[in-house]
């Protein structure tokens, strides 16, 4: 008897607003080697640009100066997670 009504516990989005908040975007740019047609993936560096050349930059496999940003992509990571590597 005069009890508050206990209310429902309140989903848990404030759990996935404070999760977005520990996540940093980390940018990757992939790179296409007009040498030996090799293409993978390194950090985004600033500059960056879809089809911009690298002609400063060495190819990670057969070292020729032939590379070319094709796609850059984003992706949200957790750097506490990452640590535990
Ligand atoms: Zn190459």
């Amino acid at each position: 008897m005069g009890e508050e009504p206990q209310l429902p516990p309140i989903p848990a989005i404030g759990d996935v607003l404070d999760r977005k908040k520990s996540f940093v975007e980390r940018k990757h740019s992939i790179l296409k080697c007009g040498a030996c047609q090799a293409d993978y993936t390194r950090a985004f560096k600033p500059g960056d640009f879809v089809f911009k050349d690298l002609s400063d930059e060495e190819c990670e496999k057969c070292h020729s100066r032939k590379l070319a940003v094709i796609e850059i992509y984003s992706e949200w990571i957790n750097p506490k997670k990452e640590k535990k590597k």
